[in-house]
């Protein structure tokens, strides 16, 4: 079956005064079958969040394609845009920012049944708006208040209740629970894997750190400076990360059970991203990789399969 989401080639340049480009993304592809969770792992800068943006059609790619049922996202016009726009959705990492705050939660998550003409009486639009409260964990009453009247956790729960008013198959999750406190990471999450699980949703999650992914992905993309340096099955690259950039992100992962994952030590990673407007030549990561040799200087590894459906961008291999 043809994967849901295809991304060939894709790349975004930001033009941020005369002659200055900032190379956000380049040169990435990958797929996302239905009902699959396909994770983006990256430091901020890596490019992961202009990739969600593009990829739900909030940006126009500056080369490649993005591929949304067969159906090129970008080219959309017209009732094609319109079935898009409800059959894909995004969550926000921000949920303060995202919320308007002089609309009532209520009419917040009215506005996306309004929009696709969702419900028809009065009545059923409020028992919507409750159910979907309700699939969130929060209660009918809350549809009278306002944003500012509920906490951090609250609010992206609000978030994930709009986006799933109109029933979309696939969700972007961009970064949805780093602006949270960590004691209520875990809640947002397991709720975000409940509704995947009930609803087959297919989600596209953003995430800076690879341990928020680990256990709710099937697969991971790890990203760095623009480029997806290596992806493959969420355990597989956790067993056996390729990459020196994914080694070094995952040492830095604390280790639960140390008997388990002996050997497995802290690998520096000197400095920091350098700017994605003056990238370095050939590998990305070699201003900061413990590997790195001249070839490394000169040619730009290619994202090569070394395993089955594991690929890794990288001339070691
Ligand atoms: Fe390091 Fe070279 Fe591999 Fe880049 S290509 S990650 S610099 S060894």
């Amino acid at each position: 079956q043809r994967p849901l989401v295809e991304v060939h080639d894709l790349q975004k340049h930001f033009v941020i005064r005369r002659g200055l480009r900032v190379r956000a993304v380049e040169k990435v592809t990958f797929s996302i079958a239905r009902g699959e969770i396909f994770a983006l792992v990256g430091e901020s800068g890596s490019g992961k969040t202009t990739v969600g943006r593009t990829v739900i059609g909030l940006y126009r790619p500056t080369g490649g394609t993005v591929r949304f049922d067969g159906a090129d996202v970008h080219a959309l016009s017209g009732s094609a845009l319109y079935a898009f726009k409800r059959r894909a959705q995004i969550i926000f990492q921000d949920p303060y920012a995202s919320l308007n705050p002089r609309m009532t939660v209520g009419e917040i998550i009215g506005e996306a049944l309004d929009t696709h003409r969702l419900t028809r009486t009065r009545k059923e639009r409020q028992e919507r708006i409750a159910q979907l409260l309700s699939v969130v964990g929060l209660s009918a009453e809350h549809a009278g208040r306002y944003p500012h009247e509920f906490s951090g956790g609250q609010r992206q729960r609000i978030g994930i209740a709009r986006a799933l008013a109109v029933d979309p198959e696939f969700v972007v999750a961009d970064e949805p629970i780093s602006a949270l406190d960590v004691s209520i990471q875990a809640q947002v999450v397991n709720l975000l894997a409940r509704l995947q699980r009930q609803r087959r949703l297919t989600y596209l999650f953003i995430a800076h750190d690879l341990s928020m992914v680990r256990h709710i992905s099937d697969r991971v993309g790890v990203m760095y400076l623009g480029r997806l340096v290596e992806t493959g099955p969420t355990a597989e690259v956790y067993r056996q990360p390729l990459h020196p950039y994914t080694q070094g992100l995952l040492s830095a992962v604390p280790i639960p059970d140390p008997r388990r994952e002996r050997g497995r030590q802290r690998i520096p990673m000197e400095g920091e991203i350098p700017s994605p407007i003056d990238p370095p030549s050939g590998c990305p990561f070699r201003t900061r990789c413990p590997h790195a040799r001249p070839i490394c200087a000169e040619v730009e590894p290619s994202l090569t399969e070394v395993a089955p459906a594991h690929r890794v961008a990288c001339h070691l291999y």
